[in-house]
């Protein structure tokens, strides 16, 4: 199977047209058009419809094209130095209006009284004015398409280049025919040529339908293949662990395992015993419990003596896992730790007992994918937080293991829509359900000029002994006059609670200095945190119960779902407090949702229909497609449908 955007095999390279010198070459590689590929699915972001439209169905203000006849001649007057504006009549519809151009005098010359010319602009209907864009010429295209080109050359010369590609390739991948009969749809090289070259918005919208089908089927299809050919059977995939040891190993640890652990930790040891690769998502919220399955995991693996492998993103991260898997399974396994920063001489240890098979889970960050960090037998993979490396980062582990038992982890709750096409090839696990005894979050959103109150309430929590998270994003002083910039927030608490009872980590401090602040505050000698990065994301201070976030607004719903779930980590009640002015719009809908619910899933699916998926994970990295005209929110119906035939079609082979 071609890639997606490629209907013309061979993709010859775009100087092979004519037309196109080397120096045009030269211009349309400078914005990433390479190949005549390329050029057809340079498709323009804008179109002008330059049909005319009656005024009298505007209601107030829309742009649009107005035929009508010239009335007035054009008069043009001299504003300051550099500006003028030029206006006359023209009649149209039976409507008398007022046309007004600026800075464009010069068009002075194509209007004469009792012409009959086209004007595109923003007619304003109570006005009966219009602020004219452009004339148009009466029989020329009358869908004038604009894309992004960066200046290297206008628009014409780019549509007739793509004209040329139309006019002497043959494009020789398709959507299957009876697809296209099915949905009304349109063979691909009619489809493309209407994106470009529309006659009317109707075309143009039949062709956006077509070619978002095309899109997200094909992508489908590729999603299926990879995974059929990664489905070989090996018996290098079959872990042979024993199940007497893990029984009686889950059986002391010192809580008993949620049924969604339960259920997920028999999803890893069906896996493991099966001859297909693990391939599988471990998805919970935070706090949810993952930790501790991915270490039954790892002990599974001990007992067929194969060794494991958690990834982190972070420093902060690994060690944190480093801590708590050493807390809860130190008896039983040998863990240790490869960051950057760990020294040379136990880099140097810690890679030899690698070798020889002494340590049977390595936690590391990206440290771990150094070509001389080599396994004896490593036969389990754990990648967390995983659309937070990519995909070739990934593989640069996975490879060190003879199987590829992958086992991703993510505290990021997935909406379905964004599950199917990201993740559409995995099995998923789902941990629902928080250990008992967790009281919910209780959520309050506050503005500034109560932040009296919020410092009592922060007051009450200390002297009951708790730890407080205070979170302020970077801002900096100059930037927006009326938020409190990260330093007035550290400031204002060292003078409400006293110098030595603050402490504060920021981005730009040295990890050990970082680690050190962090342990006064566990140790509770600090009990105050202000931090003015997002904290990692899976710190886990269980005696922390508020987490104070100022200028909340700046922050997407999944991050302050992230924050959040700092708190509430034992069963003490814990509180979010969001503090924001909530001027926008937006601002408010995210305050309002955050104090509404504490379930994870509903927030990232508000999240996503608020910001769109090309920002939900924050990272291009993702793995997830840029589709040119689909869009995973809004088509999610043609999504759909077009992966039960894709389904389908792999069925029928
Ligand atoms: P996650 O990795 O999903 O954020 P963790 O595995 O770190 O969550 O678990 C959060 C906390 O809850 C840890 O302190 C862990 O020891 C505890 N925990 C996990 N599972 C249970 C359970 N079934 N019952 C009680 N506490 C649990
Ligand atoms: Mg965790």
């Amino acid at each position: 199977m071609t890639e997606l955007y490629e209907v013309i095999t061979p993709s010859a390279s775009i100087g092979t047209l004519k037309g196109v010198g080397k120096k045009t070459e030269e211009k349309l590689n400078s914005i990433g058009i390479h190949t005549v590929n390329d050029v057809v699915f340079h498709l323009p972001n804008s179109y002008v419809d330059q049909n005319p439209t009656d005024v009298n169905s505007v209601k107030l203000e829309e742009v649009i094209t107005v035929s009508g006849v010239v009335k007035t001649e054009p008069t043009v007057t001299y504003l300051r130095k550099g500006l003028n504006r030029m206006s006359f009549h023209m009649e149209t519809n039976n409507v008398y209006i007022k046309v007004t151009f600026f800075n464009q005098a010069y068009l002075k010359k194509q209007i004469e009284v009792g012409d009959t010319i086209n004007v595109h602009g923003k007619f304003n209907k109570p006005k009966q004015e219009m602020s004219g864009r452009s004339i148009i010429k009466p029989n020329g295209d009358t869908m004038d398409m604009r894309y992004a080109l960066n200046k290297v050359m206008n628009n014409k010369t780019f549509g007739n280049i793509v004209k040329e590609v139309f006019r002497t390739h043959i494009f020789n991948q398709d959507l299957p025919e009876y697809l296209i009969k099915k949905y009304k749809l349109m063979p691909i090289k009619q489809t493309l040529y209407h994106l470009h070259f529309p006659d009317n918005m109707d075309e143009l919208q039949n062709a956006r339908r077509t070619m978002k089908f095309y899109e997200l089927f094909m992508f489908q299809v590729k999603i299926i293949e990879k995974r059929k050919q990664e489905r070989v059977p090996q018996k290098e995939s079959i872990i042979k662990y024993d199940i007497d040891k893990l029984k009686r190993f889950i059986g002391t640890l010192p809580f008993e395992l949620t049924k969604d652990q339960k259920t997920s930790v028999n999803d890893i040891c069906r896996d493991l015993l099966s001859e297909f690769n693990m391939h599988r998502l471990l998805q919970g919220d935070v706090g949810s419990g993952k930790t501790i399955v991915a270490g039954i995991s790892v002990y599974a693996l001990k007992t067929a003596l194969k060794q494991s492998a958690i990834m982190v993103p972070t420093e902060v991260l690994a060690n944190q896992h480093y801590e708590s898997l050493v807390e809860s399974f130190n008896d039983e396994l040998t863990i240790e730790l490869l960051t950057g920063t760990t020294t040379p001489s136990e880099k140097r240890r810690i890679k030899e007992a690698l070798k020889n098979g002494d340590i049977d889970l390595i936690i590391g960050t990206h440290a771990l994918f150094e070509d001389d960090v080599v396994f004896k037998d490593l036969g389990l993979v754990i990648i967390d937080e995983q659309h937070r490396f990519g995909v070739n980062q990934r593989e640069k582990l996975i490879k060190k293991a003879k199987s590829r038992n992958v086992l991703y982890m993510t505290a990021t709750p997935i909406p379905r829509t964004l599950s199917i096409t990201a993740f559409g090839d995995m099995d998923v696990s789902l941990i629902k359900t928080m250990p008992a005894g967790r009281l919910p979050i209780k959520t309050f959103w506050k503005k500034e000029k109560e932040i009296d109150e919020v410092l009592a309430f922060i007051k009450k929590e200390m002297d009951a002994g708790r730890n407080i998270y205070v979170v302020a994003p970077l801002i900096e002083e100059s930037e927006v006059l009326d938020l409190m910039t990260t330093e007035e927030v550290y400031h204002m608490f060292r003078e409400t609670f006293g110098e030595d009872k603050v402490e504060l980590v920021h981005g730009r401090m040295k990890t050990e200095e970082k680690a050190k602040a962090m342990a006064r505050f566990e140790s509770l000698e600090t009990p105050i945190l202000v931090s003015t990065t997002v904290i990692e994301v899976g710190i886990n201070v269980k005696n922390a119960t508020v987490m104070t976030i100022f200028n909340a607004e700046r922050f997407g719903l999944s991050t302050l779902h992230q924050l959040r779930g700092r708190v509430g980590r034992n069963d003490l009640q814990s509180y979010c407090i969001l503090i924001s002015e909530g001027k926008t719009e937006q601002a408010q809908m995210r305050m309002n949702i955050m104090t509404e619910t504490t379930d994870g899933f509903v927030l990232s699916e508000r999240d996503l229909e608020m910001r769109g998926p090309g920002d939900f994970f924050g990272v291009r990295q993702s793995g997830l497609p840029e589709f040119k005209v689909a869009d995973l929110v809004h088509d999610y119906r043609i999504l759909e449908v077009a992966r039960s035939e894709a389904i389908k079609l792999f069925k029928e082979q």
